[in-house]
């Protein structure tokens, strides 16, 4: 199957409401036939977005109580002009960085952020958004089911949703996938300014986090029983 016959598929399903996880695992060199990458970026956000929710949709009763609601998505926006950005807690988000604001219950992420990681693999956005919304799942747990280290819980919380959706069928993985998710990890550990610094762990330990999610699925990811 050629490259453009696969994003077509991948829109289709985008827009039927399931979700596909593009991906070739190895660069693909970009012709003038191509869509432009943007549009590939803007679709796998999207779908990104969607099989997050509906993961969480879905299974939330398994876990906890009450009943799920998801977080505003205000999604891709400009953080190199303050005068457009979202603001959170009266400042307006940055560029290079991802978020979830607790006081606007709204998770949105940097556009030269998306770009510049999408370059590396089209797993990246899938990383961001699980990240993010794994904050936002935070937000709506008691403190008590909150890790010591809750940007792990949430890298956890993503390796989670994003493998949860893959066996429900929500989500494709493709070949080269999940190496890619391993590699995005791996470089958005330490220097990279990913959400705060500082309080991220290295590379080992992100890409452990993800993988108890992926293996162990949410309760892996909760605080566990003495
Ligand atoms: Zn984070």
């Amino acid at each position: 199957m050629s490259r453009n016959q696969t994003i077509r598929i991948l829109a289709t399903l985008a827009l039927a409401g399931t979700s596909a996880f593009a991906g070739t695992g190895a660069a693909v060199a970009v012709t003038p036939a191509e869509p432009a990458p943007a549009e590939n970026l803007q679709a796998d956000i999207a779908t990104a977005q969607a099989a997050t929710n509906t993961y969480w949709a879905t299974h939330w009763n398994e876990f906890f109580d009450g009943s799920y609601t998801p977080p505003t998505v205000v999604g891709l926006y400009d953080g190199t002009n303050p005068a457009t950005a979202p603001v959170c807690g009266g400042q307006p988000l940055g560029p290079g960085n991802a978020y979830y604001c607790p006081e606007g219950d709204y998770v949105a992420w940097d556009a030269g952020l998306m770009t510049n990681g999408y370059q590396s693999g089209d797993a990246w956005p899938y990383l961001v958004v699980a990240h993010e919304w794994g904050h936002a799942i935070q937000n709506r747990l008691p403190q008590s089911l909150i890790t010591p280290a809750p940007e792990l819980q949430a890298d956890c919380l993503a390796g989670a949703a994003l493998f949860g959706a893959a066996a429900d069928g929500t989500l494709v993985f493709e070949d080269g996938d999940q190496q890619e998710l391993v590699a995005a990890l791996s470089a958005l550990a330490d220097q990279t300014p990913w959400t705060k610094s500082g309080d991220h762990g290295d590379a080992l330990e992100r890409v452990n986090a993800f993988s108890s999610g992926r293996q162990g699925g949410v309760e892996a990811c909760l605080p566990q029983e003495q």
